[in-house]
């Protein structure tokens, strides 16, 4: 099956019992056995729900992968993965990194015993040299937040597979319809369904796919042994959301690549983050990673500190000022003084997420009026 196809029938056969054609919201908790351990695959729904089960088996194919788990939030998958980890255990990640891994990383798993290594990951001698015999997982996110930087999966998983050491991607930003980090030697994807797959702004999901079966194994476990798992009333809003990734990602990427050649050649904008301008650091890597450039693009002023990047938001009309991103609707975030908040001036300098930087999640709106709408604002 094709992607466009995937997206509206993959796990999705019309419900055995009464052939209702949309996945029915199966709102139980458990399931009637006929004698003691005799059931249809069902007994508690922590362990399996039939509207998980078609969630589940929708995202797996989404990534080409066999196995799909999904889990009460983004942060509850990243859970998952870190508790497959021992005290002593190393783990190399990429520094820019979104904020919620950071801290479940350097505050929850520091203090149980792993140990992090922040590298800058786009450059790979410096990842070679942090991977020790210690060294378990390998953590990616490509494209970052909110600089929107890329890391090469396909050779950072050269340097994984030979040394046993498993290589996990965030995938969120790109979305499973612009990248497939298992096609590129990755052995984990994970996802905040929160963002493009559900689409919509109107639930917390996460979820994680893999190809081997006693990972998959190992991550069911915890998904069942610790229970951050989804409710079926928001595994029903993924699927219906899912079934237009592919006509939403088309909108969302043609607009943003709209929105970063406006702001390209905008006396007023400064330096434009957008992976898909032939300006971009990585454009090369992005043409060959991506089979698009994704839906967000930052930017900062040319001119001014926190109160004009301030001023500029207040002005937007569309734009929502919210976290989160990867809506139907545009949203608009400032870095410095709402997720990098709790980062010094200088460190925040350092790492590039200067004082006027604005990230912008593309929304499917009418380009005209997205575009009329930032001339508007940045005057
Ligand atoms: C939002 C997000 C997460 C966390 O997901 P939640 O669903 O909010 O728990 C992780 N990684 C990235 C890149 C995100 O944007």
């Amino acid at each position: 099956m094709h992607f466009a196809t995937k997206v509206i029938h993959a796990g999705q056969q019309p419900d055995p019992a009464t052939g209702a054609v949309a996945t029915p919201i199966y709102q139980t908790s458990t399931f009637a056995q006929t004698e003691p351990g005799q059931h249809q695959g069902y007994t508690y729904a922590r362990g399996h729900n039939p509207t998980r089960t078609a969630l589940q088996q929708n995202i797996a194919a989404l990534e080409n992968g066999q196995h799909g788990l999904c889990f009460a939030s983004g942060m509850a998958a990243t859970d998952a993965v870190l508790r497959l980890l021992q005290p002593g255990d190393e783990v190399v990640v990429s520094q820019d990194l979104y904020g919620g891994t950071h801290r479940i990383m350097s505050q929850i798993y520091t203090p149980a015993g792993l140990t992090f290594r922040f590298v800058n990951a786009r450059d790979l001698p410096a990842l070679e040299a942090a991977l020790t015999p210690a060294t378990r997982l390998v953590w990616l996110e490509t494209p970052t937040n909110p600089l929107l930087r890329l890391v090469d999966i396909r050779a950072v998983a050269g340097l994984t597979q030979s040394r046993g050491i498993w290589l996990a991607v965030d995938n969120t930003f790109a979305s499973p319809y612009l990248q497939n980090p298992l096609d590129l030697g990755a052995d984990i994807v994970m996802h905040s369904v929160t963002k493009y797959l559900a689409g919509h702004s109107d639930l917390i999901m996460g979820a994680l796919v893999v190809n081997d079966a006693d990972l998959a194994r190992q991550l069911a476990f915890v998904q069942n042994a610790t229970g951050a798992v989804p409710g079926p009333q928001d595994c029903f809003l993924a699927l219906r959301g899912i079934k237009t990734l592919h006509l939403r990602m088309e909108r969302h990427c043609q607009n943003a690549l709209a929105v970063a050649q406006l702001l390209a050649s905008h006396p007023a904008a400064g330096p434009v983050h957008y992976p898909g301008l032939p300006t971009h650091p990585d454009y090369d890597l992005a043409r060959r990673q991506m089979r698009q450039f994704g839906g967000v693009v930052s930017f900062e002023l040319r001119a001014g500190g926190v109160a004009d990047a301030v001023g500029f938001m207040r002005r937007l009309r569309l734009f929502v000022l919210a976290e989160s991103l990867a809506g139907v609707e545009s949203m608009v975030a400032h870095p410095a003084t709402m997720s990098h908040t709790g980062m010094p001036p200088a460190e925040r300098a350092r790492i590039g997420v200067q004082d006027t930087l604005i990230r912008l999640s593309v929304g499917i709106e009418d380009i005209h009026d997205l575009l009329a709408d930032l001339e508007q604002a940045l005057g």
